[in-house]
């Protein structure tokens, strides 16, 4: 297998395996019990907290761990819901569980403003500018986009934030930039900050949550106060303790460049092929995610196709794959047509030039058999 999916989904690495296991069969034990061995699993989960305060770059603040990236999403921005004036701003360019968090603040009454992509996927920072003022509570912008793998400019934003929305709160979706790429989360002031383990070879329902001042943020999740009573419900200890394997177990820029590769190897043998020109890419910052374009042939068809070859791909964001259309990409300007012919290709740093340089061969030949057909 070929697997091109990483960013919906990655393996579990085996040594988070092992560590699952041994929390959930040796050291099960309930952190809030009060006796000695469950006292020790609090220190241990609190090492967790300490090291992704590490990789975010940042001294200060806490961090929540949550039921995966969809529950951070959603405590970011509904447990900043406040009465008043205030308003809330994210870009058409957020994952499903952020943007459905915005439709539902707006279904409550709440200002929400959405604001479109510029045609090269970030945030349109001019209109990003215009939109916020000293109502706005919360702005919300995700990282690495997971369809494009577009990085959006965190400081920008925070220019914008500080010059013209000084009341304003700033969370970022990280779940395709933690683990992958350099953070510097201290520098740009981020008040919440979102990641997941299963997208870097943790376990999949863990994940967590930044939060630089915690008194701004209220509970969304009632129950026995666990969390410092932010996020109630018995920890995922397995969980937590896997996702620490997965995080010590990467190093981010030599995957960082090892994946570059890949991703340049990917697109040269594709292009070597494709002699009359009718496969395109988006041009991204991030190398793990890659969003291929094949004239006349719809993404789906080619995916569906792929897999009888034991080679995965995706069409756009797992989550969303069931929807018709494609939020991100028409933001961005593409047409009906041109987003239908999509595909995106994720990257691993497991991955070796070989396999991806057949991958890509199989690819082209699979889409000009489409193309045969339907031309
Ligand atoms: N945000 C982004 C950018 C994502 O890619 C995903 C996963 N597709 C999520 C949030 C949701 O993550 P989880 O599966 O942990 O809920």
């Amino acid at each position: 297998m070929i697997y091109l999916d990483n960013a919906a989904t990655t393996q579990m690495f085996e040594s988070a395996v092992d560590v699952y296991k041994k929390y959930a069969c040796e050291k099960f034990f309930n952190p809030s019990a009060g006796y000695n061995k469950s006292l020790e699993i609090t220190h241990e989960i609190n090492d967790v907290r300490n090291l992704i305060k590490k990789i975010l770059n940042v001294k200060s603040g806490d961090v929540i761990f949550t039921g995966g990236a969809t529950e951070s999403n959603n405590l970011a921005i509904m447990g900043n819901k406040r009465n008043g004036k205030w308003e809330y701003v994210f870009s058409q360019g957020e994952h499903p569980s952020v943007y459905n968090c915005a439709k539902e603040l707006e279904l409550q009454g709440y200002k929400v403003i959405i604001v479109p992509l510029d045609k090269n996927g970030e945030i349109d920072y001019n209109i990003l500018k215009t939109v916020v003022n000293n109502r706005t509570r919360l702005i919300s912008v995700i990282h690495v986009s997971n369809e494009t793998g577009i990085i959006n400019d965190l400081n920008k934003i925070n220019e914008i934030r500080l010059n013209y929305a000084p009341n304003a709160l700033l969370h970022v979706d990280g779940v395709q930039a933690f683990s992958k790429i350099p953070l510097n989360i201290e520098k740009f002031n981020i008040d919440f900050y979102t990641l997941s383990a299963h997208k870097f070879h943790g376990p999949k329902g863990v994940g967590a949550l930044y939060v630089k001042n915690i008194e701004k943020l209220k509970n969304i999740i009632f129950g026995g106060g666990q969390e410092n009573g932010y996020r109630s419900g018995t920890e995922n200890v397995p969980g937590i303790m896997a996702l620490k394997n997965a995080i010590e177990n990467i190093d981010i820029e030599k995957n960082l460049e090892l994946v570059s590769r890949l991703n340049d190897a990917f697109k040269l043998e594709l292009k070597s092929f494709d002699l009359d020109n009718k496969i395109s890419f988006i041009k991204a910052q991030s190398p793990y995610i890659l969003s291929v374009s094949f004239k006349g042939v719809n993404g789906e068809t080619i995916m569906r196709a792929l897999q009888d070859k034991n080679i995965y791909v995706g069409t756009g964001s797992a989550c969303s794959s069931k929807k018709l259309g494609n939020r991100v990409l028409e933001s961005m300007g593409f047409d009906k047509n041109s987003i239908k012919s999509h595909i995106r290709v994720s990257f691993d740093y497991t991955q070796n030039i070989e396999e991806i340089k057949f991958a890509a061969k199989e690819i082209y030949f699979t889409y000009k058999d489409l193309w045969e057909k339907v031309k």
